[in-house]
């Protein structure tokens, strides 16, 4: 059989994926493109973010996807509480997957898995082969990705019925005043209506094991120390990411691969709270307006990564303060001290977009965990 022949191939229709066909589709509605996923568009997330990680030019890619939003949220810790002015949203992840659907004829969408793939030729598990004008990996990080030195940041969270009121009216994005023996740990509210309310228990934690059954039984506890008197659990999530200390660029992404790559497969995440929504907004704006979608979208997608690994050095380096400066139970004072900090810099810093000034304002003084650890984190070369 004659391989079928395509403009665009995106394999993954996860975040960054799915992003990538709305802003190729919304630029070049005649581009014949085609999405591979195997599983449902976008997974099971839910996708926060704050509305200064959106520059104004993308707003309109994020915009009709946004399911809930929030102006300001709070943060809470054993000797800190603050209300930020910052506005929260959250896309849920169903919502992508309309959008894609509606962005793309059916016959684009293959319910399928890619088991190889170059520059300009994808084989599908079942045997058939697609050739295209160009191709663009998203099919996420895997397990162990190769370069990486990581801990982890792991999470498990539920929407949970309070009806008679959760009394939230904003989200507490850090409720770190829980206990803290086994790491950096904090709870996260989202309140989606006066009675429900997605709350999330997360870790940031040297080793990937995650226990949901015990985490369900710690969001139970949180809800009922805060007095919610709970009638039922849905929506739920959990995830273990990669919260990046160092690594090797070259063993991450070898320059000989030169298919090109998106998303968290990419590195386009943050290496501390390893969020990728900023990153996979700002690609997709690239992808449709700026790259070119063909053969050598690999290199320039591949240079455009390299810059974000060197960019993020700063972060790699708050990371290895985070998880080998202090020990568990005092993670939760470097966090503490940050959201002592302006707000902008906050904001700044979530973006990915610090500047040198806002990196020694984060520096300067007294480190909160001992000095010499400090100093050797800051130090040490992985
Ligand atoms: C539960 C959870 C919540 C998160 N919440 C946030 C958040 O609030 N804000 C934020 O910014 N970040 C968040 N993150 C982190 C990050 O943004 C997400 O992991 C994001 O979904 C990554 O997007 P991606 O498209 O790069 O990769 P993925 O979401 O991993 O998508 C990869 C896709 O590729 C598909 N795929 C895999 N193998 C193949 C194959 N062989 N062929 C074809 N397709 C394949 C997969 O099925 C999947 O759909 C969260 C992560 C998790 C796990």
């Amino acid at each position: 059989m004659p391989a079928t022949r395509h403009d665009f191939i995106i394999l993954g229709g996860g975040l960054a994926g799915g992003l990538a066909v709305l802003a190729l589709t919304a630029k070049q509605p005649d581009l014949d493109i085609v999405l591979v996923e195997p599983a449902a568009i976008g997974g099971n997330h839910l996708w926060s973010f704050f509305d200064s990680d959106v520059a104004p030019r993308d707003a309109a890619l994020v915009e009709p996807l946004i399911g809930h939003r929030w102006s300001g949220y709070d943060v809470r810790f054993p000797a800190h509480r603050r209300r930020l002015a910052q506005d929260y949203r959250t896309i849920e992840s169903e919502r992508l997957d309309e959008a894609v659907r509606a962005a793309l004829p059916a016959d684009r969408i293959l319910a399928a898995r890619a088991v190889d793939a170059s520059q300009i030729s994808v084989t599908l598990d079942s045997g058939e082969t697609l050739l295209a004008g160009g191709v663009l990996d998203t099919r996420g990080l895997g397990v162990a990705p190769a370069g990486l030195v990581c801990g982890w940041q792991k999470f498990c969270g539920q929407t949970l019925t309070v009806p008679a009121g959760h009394g939230l009216e904003r989200p507490i994005v850090m409720d770190a005043a829980v206990d803290q023996a086994e790491g950096y740990r904090f709870v996260y509210s989202l309140p989606f209506s006066p009675t429900e309310v997605f709350v999330e228990d997360t870790y940031y934690a040297d080793t990937p094991e995650l226990n949901p059954a015990e985490l369900k039984r710690r969001i139970a506890d949180y809800a009922e120390a805060q007095g919610w008197d709970v009638a039922g659990a849905s929506r739920q999530e959990s995830g273990v990411l990669p919260v990046v200390m160092g690594g090797d660029f070259d063993a991450f992404w070898p320059a000989t691969d030169r298919l090109a790559r998106g998303g968290v497969r990419a590195g386009l995440f943050h290496p501390l709270t390893s969020y990728s929504l900023p990153d996979a907004v700002r690609f997709a704006g690239w992808l449709a307006h700026e790259a070119p979608l063909n053969a050598g979208l690999g290199p320039a997608a591949r240079l455009r990564a390299e810059r974000h690994w060197q960019r993020g050095r700063f972060d790699r380096l708050l990371a290895r303060m985070l998880l080998r400066a202090a020990d568990p139970p005092q993670r939760y004072r470097i966090l503490e001290r940050f959201y002592r900090l302006p707000e902008p810099l906050i904001g700044r810093f979530y973006a990915g977009q610090s500047t040198l000034s806002d990196r020694l304002r984060i520096l300067a003084g007294k480190p909160p965990v001992p000095v010499g650890r400090a100093v050797a984190a800051m130090l040490e070369r992985i």
